[in-house]
């Protein structure tokens, strides 16, 4: 499926916030929002004052944050919104759970990759099995109970040689336990909403989509 390709530094200078679209590199301290060497929005018009941004405004651009954050396209992202909306309880919650539960998400969140975007080619690319089941669909849903590991083939690579060495010193979120050895995670509970990215007001986007 198609995503965005273009530069990601633009899209957190625009929101002004940090929305660690580049994984570890985000850390730096070359991270355009905070090396403070333009403290602006991008493009032409970017130092230009900003308008008071109106409430539709402030929903799209919560919106748009969430569906970069997980590199989600927006036909997809309506889909899982409706599915959200669709499934009992809260709908933002539901939403932030489909996010946190997609296949590439869990890959990035194991440690596995230093970003979503790495984390989407590694799956596209085949190398990783879910309960022993090859999957390469990054908007694949993981379940309680469900292991994710890398393919036996795929073991033999550098790259999964050099990240199983860095996996231990990574902090896995608690819903998930990973297993270094074998080079497999365990989804132990579905993630709440305290589990998803800080700052996301899942509460504006519901109000989005209910216009
Ligand atoms: Fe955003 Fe990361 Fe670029 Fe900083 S380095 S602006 S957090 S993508």
């Amino acid at each position: 499926m198609a995503r965005y390709t273009g530069p990601v530094c633009k899209i957190c200078r625009r929101n002004g916030i940090k929305l660690m679209l580049k994984g570890d590199r985000c850390y730096g301290a070359k991270c355009a929002v905070e090396s403070n060497r333009r403290p602006y929005g991008p493009g032409e018009h970017g130092q230009k004052r900003r308008r008071k941004v109106s409430e539709y405004g402030t929903q799209l651009a919560e919106k748009q944050k969430v569906r970069y954050i997980y590199g989600i396209l927006e036909r997809q992202f309506r889909k899982n919104f409706a599915e959200a909306e669709r499934r009992a309880g809260m709908p933002g919650e539901n939403l932030l759970r489909i996010m946190e539960t997609r296949l590439d998400n869990v890959v990035y969140r194991l440690g596995f990759a230093d970003s979503r975007n790495q984390a989407r080619q590694i799956v596209r690319h085949g190398h990783f099995a879910v309960n022993g089941r090859k999957t390469n669909v990054p908007s694949f849903e993981v379940k309680v109970g469900d292991i994710i590991a890398v393919r036996e083939p795929s073991k033999k690579l550098e790259y999964f040689a050099v990240m199983g060495k860095e996996l231990g010193r990574k902090n896995q979120p608690g819903w998930l336990s990973v297993d270094v050895a074998a080079l497999a995670g365990r989804v132990l509970a579905l993630p709440g909403r305290t589990e998803a990215e800080p700052g996301i007001q899942d509460n504006l986007i519901v109000e989005f989509y209910s216009r």
